[in-house]
């Protein structure tokens, strides 16, 4: 058995084992009601490259998300919602929430609009506007109907223009060029408060 995934292996069980201990304790059907004792684990990765050939490259981690519903795939896995390549025009990442950049087809929205001429982050900005036009789940929505989660595109341009977007202000991502690395803001749809 596997012990490396730290605290998100026991997501969904009530009780954080430690090897050798007892077995964890899963929620009995109608116990879900009491605070988790297993932190909220999250943490998916996009990378887009342009390589010294020239050449677009990508990779979306998955995230060892907690409390997914067991099957769950999310966007990470699924070419065109979480990532997308096309080696004519750019390269494009989410992560957020999945079924949103599912829904939208978030990456490959963000890819065809930079085809379009447009730059990385309008780019990225028209694909988050995009999900939140069609997020419509009370449930979802917060304030002045705008979606209650996050999604972040990053986008790459075939040119090497780069940038980055996020539903709600406060985001951040790294941008390396040539041999600079620098920690940058994203551009955002809703601005806090
Ligand atoms: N996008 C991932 C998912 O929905 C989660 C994440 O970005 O952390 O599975």
């Amino acid at each position: 058995e596997r012990t490396d995934f730290g605290a998100a292996r026991w997501a969904g069980h009530t009780s954080n084992p430690t090897p050798g201990g007892p077995p964890p304790v899963t929620p009995k059907p109608g116990e879900s009601g009491g605070a988790p004792k297993v932190p909220f684990t999250f943490g998916t990765v996009h990378l887009s490259g342009l390589d010294a050939a020239g050449d677009l490259y990508a990779c979306t981690s998955t995230s060892g998300l907690s409390y997914k519903i067991p099957g769950r795939a999310g966007d990470t896995p699924i070419v065109g919602a979480g990532i997308y390549t096309d080696n004519d025009t750019g390269s494009a990442g989410c992560t957020g929430r999945g079924e949103a950049a599912l829904q939208s087809c978030a990456a490959y929205e963000t890819v065809r609009l930079m085809e379009e001429g447009r730059g990385p982050v309008e780019s990225a900005l028209e694909a988050l506007k995009r999900i939140a036009k069609h997020t419509r789940e009370k449930r979802l929505l917060a304030a002045q109907g705008r979606p209650s989660f996050n999604v972040t595109i990053y986008a790459l341009r075939k040119d090497g223009a780069l940038g980055s977007a996020s539903m709600h202000e406060g985001y951040t991502y790294i941008a390396h060029r040539h041999a600079k690395t620098t920690l940058e803001k994203c551009a955002f749809v809703f601005p806090k408060g």
